[in-house]
């Protein structure tokens, strides 16, 4: 046996505690728990995860499991005064998994171990049924046949069914002994003909590979998706619970049921579950009968009834939790088989959080511990409503949560044309679908993943959108797209798409809007709202007092920087200037690119200046005594020019006609002169700054005056001018030098000193790892964590969603897109060198994000973990991150636990 705590394999219930999970799994640490509080647990023990995790990583049970769990079989058979399937009297267990996050219905259990030809009759003579021990028996064969030896279930199903048929029975329990008998020999042929060996007679036998099934359950394919899907980690390995059986199949005054502690949709206190007379557990998932009501068993069996109540309110008490419950009644005797936290909705996760604190159940850490930033923003979007949903016609990325409805249109023009609700449907987006998107109520495209324009700028506006729409094939010239399948969408036709799952829907798919976002907006006051609006506005009190962390929005115009403002910015983060070029302006900057003369260029650059200058007015009055960080003039300059191939045909249709057109061949000329291979690692950036004249002076010319205009105007602006994509400090001087001499030209002119910082953003690797020279020149750094994800990994943003990373993720290379969540381990790291030194180089240094994970609950976390300022995202995503940064700063491990 082994001596060290550390080695051990295998503990009895009574040994371990709720706090035990990575260990015990959740269900054997919860049995421990009930155990301990003397709740009726039938005894077993738990084999641990890290027994798993070796029998995976060596193919084999570890050295000593066996030993260990011979010892314990035998305490457990001298508690019990029986022996593992003795011929009088034998014992029978269950060996069920268990992992630290439930999984249900995902791994393996198997019943009834210990059941032999031997032990049967000892079964029936002491249960007093032999009908009851022969059952048992075709119970014990066909789950292990299935689960250890691998013969198909639907082999068993079907001899079960044709044994009902033969006999003339409804159902199982019609069955008869006679039946049951044959039934058993049928079973055991089937086990023996499909895998070349008898069903094990060997009690000792049938438990090691029970074991050893549930431990290769947790590597089944099905497992391994849920896993992805959940984030759970894929090295966890699932603990082992073998525990006495005790049957709810033994007649009427037995059964098994499910209960919770209260109403999982709502939160509401209540009798809440099922019972199933006369059954196991696994009846009740197959669905085989109907379940009554719990509040019934009150009739059926007071005393268990009574005695169940009694249970679940000890369990709510302890865990301070709405719990779930899995009980059987053998003969008029209680018996709790699995409690957990139970799951719930987001609705009844704030609804509880708010009435245990109230309740003085919990602190304000717990409390904030119970709740996510994804319930909220499942809280904030609208919804499809459940009832009426139809089947999909197609499925992509879901890229902008939220349902929206409206006719399919598939360019601005007819965006704006229509009067009512539409969805652009493009193959991909770009900037000049802009005011398409601005008009729609949902974006859809073909292609993409979730850090295309398309996800990007719709989840910046808190549109819905779906990307890369597997097998959609758009026809913008015929106006129509069709999917797989041969359904055609043609432009007028009514569609619904589901930002949440990703689905699209032929029709109008009713939809239920969000009370939470009318609370935001300030539409909605939340002691006259109640209920969840109610239990929302409470918790976001909570975070907003004990965050550390500051929380700024991506926004680039007034009415974004007043909704941002609304829900809780205290700051922009990231205006994106470029967005104000666009529409009727981008003439000015086709001919900023064109000018010839430096006459021609001011002449583009003196009429883009007032038209900027507005804009930041704007903003800085609704942003008033907060920060407004405004990025320089970012994406390559050809994407504010006409497309190359529309041009090259154009110029050269007019040519054949003989109609050479001067101004579209010049165009033509800088069209092909800026047309890039990579534009992302092109002439973008800082870079653009540095080699178009005048385009950075006029940018922060129009800052300043703004400012300037607004102090005068008695206002509080605080500018803060921030330079995309440098690489290197010397980049980084050459910019700030000319940001200085503007601002200073400027309060001269104007009388008015206006208040400049001037900072970077970092999202290339080499600043990130040269931060302390930049540090010592830039007042402020902002991660731009797209670009920084992007050029770590190599991976370009616009394109690998929609192409390889369905594969990634299927081959576990990572568990989520790190353009979702933060790559922690590369992207993170240089993030926190940068930091450090950064802060290091001096020590005023404020540093925040401004990517895409600012928004991103988990990412949230870790930036506050590295002692980040703040973070800024979109502005619906504000709440998110203030809920989130407020969870990170107090909740700690039971944000972790809560899971
Ligand atoms: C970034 O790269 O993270 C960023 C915020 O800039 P953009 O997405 O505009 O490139
Ligand atoms: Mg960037």
């Amino acid at each position: 046996m082994p001596t060290s705590e550390e080695h051990r394999f295998v503990y009895e219930f009574r040994e371990g505690d709720r706090t035990k999970k990575d260990l015990l799994g959740g269900k054997g640490a919860n049995l421990a728990e009930m155990t301990n509080l003397g709740l009726p647990v039938p005894p077993g023990f738990t084999v641990t995860t890290a027994a798993c995790r070796a029998y995976l990583a060596h193919g084999d049970q570890p050295p000593g499991l066996k030993a260990e769990i011979d010892d314990h079989l035998r305490r457990l058979e001298e508690a019990r005064s029986k022996r593992l399937g003795a011929a009088d009297d034998p014992l029978l267990v269950s060996v069920r998994s268990g992992a630290k996050f439930s999984m249900p219905g995902m791994m393996d259990t198997v019943l009834d171990v210990g059941l032999t030809n031997t032990s049967v009759p000892g079964l029936a003579a002491e249960t007093g049924s032999e009908r009851f021990a022969w059952d048992s028996y075709r119970r014990l064969i066909q789950m292990f046949g299935t689960t250890v030896m691998g013969v198909d279930a639907r082999e068993f199903d079907r001899a079960l069914e044709d044994a009902r048929r033969e006999a003339g029975a409804e159902t199982d329990v019609d069955l008869g002994v006679d039946g049951l008998k044959a039934l058993v020999a049928t079973f055991k042929d089937l086990v023996r003909h499909r895998t070349g060996r008898e069903f094990p007679q060997d009690p000792a036998e049938q438990l090691d590979l029970a074991v050893r099934a549930v431990f290769d359950s947790w590597n089944t394919e099905r497992a391994r998706v849920y896993r992805r899907r959940e984030r759970i980690p894929q090295d966890l390995g699932t603990a082992v619970n073998v525990m006495s059986m005790v049957f709810g199949n033994l007649g009427p005054d037995s059964g098994t049921g499910v209960a919770f502690t209260r109403d999982p949709g709502t939160g509401a206190p209540g009798v809440w579950g099922d019972y199933l007379p006369n059954a196991q557990g696994e009846d009740v998932v197959a669905g085989i009968r109907n379940p009554v009501p719990l509040a019934d068993l009150e009739a059926i069996d007071p005393v268990s009834y009574r005695d169940l109540l009694r249970a679940m309110e000890t369990l709510e008490g302890h865990y301070r939790d709405l719990c779930d419950i899995e009980f059987t009644i053998e003969r008029g005797k209680l018996w709790m088989l699995q409690t957990r936290v139970g799951k719930r909705t987001a609705a009844a996760a704030f609804h509880l959080a708010v009435e245990f604190l109230d309740q003085g159940l919990i602190d304000e850490a717990e409390a904030l511990g119970r709740v996510t930033g994804d319930q909220l923003a499942q809280l904030m979007f609208p919804q499809f409503a459940h009832r009426s949903r139809p089947e999909p016609i197609a499925s992509g990325v879901p890229a902008s949560p939220g349902a929206a409805v409206g006719e399919a249109v598939f360019d601005s023009k007819a965006a704006a044309e229509r009067s009512g609700p539409v969805i652009l449907v493009r193959r991909e987006t770009n900037p000049e679908d802009l005011p398409g998107m601005i008009a729609a109520a949902g974006i859809l495209t073909s292609r993409g993943g979730k850090t295309s324009h398309a996800a990007v700028v719709a989840r910046g506006m808190g549109k819905t959108c779906v990307v890369g729409t597997e097998g959609l094939k758009v026809d913008t010239e015929g106006r129509r797209f069709t999917v797989p399948g041969g359904i055609e969408v043609r432009e007028g036709d009514v569609i619904s798409i589901d930002g949440t799952t990703g689905a699209v829907y032929s029709g109008a798919v009713e939809v239920a809007a969000s009370p939470v976002v009318e609370y935001f907006e300030g539409r909605l006051d939340a002691a006259d709202a109640g209920g969840v609006v109610a239990a929302v506005a409470r918790m976001m009190e909570l975070a907003d007092r004990h965050r550390g962390m500051g929380v700024h929005a991506n926004a680039d115009t007034p009415e974004d920087a007043e909704r941002a403002r609304r829900f809780g910015a205290a700051g922009i983060g990231l205006c994106r200037t470029e967005h104000m070029f666009l529409g009727e302006r981008r003439r000015f900057v086709e001919d900023l690119i064109l000018a010839e003369s430096r006459a021609g260029r001011d002449r583009a650059l003196a009429e883009l200046l007032p038209l900027q200058l507005e804009d930041f007015e704007g903003i800085f009055a609704a942003m008033d005594g907060l920060p407004v960080t405004i990025r320089l003039i970012d994406p390559p300059l050809h994407e504010f020019l006409p497309d190359l191939t529309d041009l090259s045909v154009r110029v050269a249709l007019a040519e054949e006609r003989g109609r050479v057109d001067e101004d579209q061949a010049r165009l033509l000329e800088a069209v092909r002169r800026l047309d890039e291979q990579n534009p992302m690692l092109g002439l973008r950036g800082v870079r653009l700054g540095l080699v178009v004249p005048g385009l950075v002076a006029m940018q922060v010319r129009a800052i300043a005056e703004a400012a300037a205009a607004r102090i005068r105007a008695g206002g509080e602006p605080h500018p803060e001018v921030m330079v995309p994509l440098i690489g290197s400090v010397h980049e980084f001087e050459l910019m700030r030098s000319e940001i200085e001499r503007v601002v200073a030209a400027v309060s001269e002119e104007t009388g008015v000193a206006v208040p400049v910082k001037i900072g970077t953003m970092i999202e290339l690797p080499r600043a990130a790892l040269t931060a302390g020279p930049i540090a010592e020149s830039a007042a402020f750094f902002s991660f731009g964590t797209n670009d920084l994800t992007q050029t770590v990994w190599g991976f370009s943003r616009d394109d690998v969603e929609g192409s390889f990373f369905p594969a990634y993720l299927e081959l576990g290379v990572f568990e989520v897109s790190p353009f979702e969540s933060l790559d922690e381990e590369g992207v993170g790291r240089l993030v926190s060198i940068a930091v450090e030194e950064g802060r290091a180089a001096r020590d005023d240094l404020i540093v925040g994000v401004c990517g895409e994970h600012g928004g991103d609950p988990a990412s949230v976390r870790f930036f506050d973990r590295i002692g980040l300022d703040y973070v800024s995202c979109s502005p619906f995503r504000v709440p998110v991150a203030r809920l989130e940064a407020g969870r990170a700063a107090l909740a700690g491990e039971a944000a972790d636990a809560s899971r």
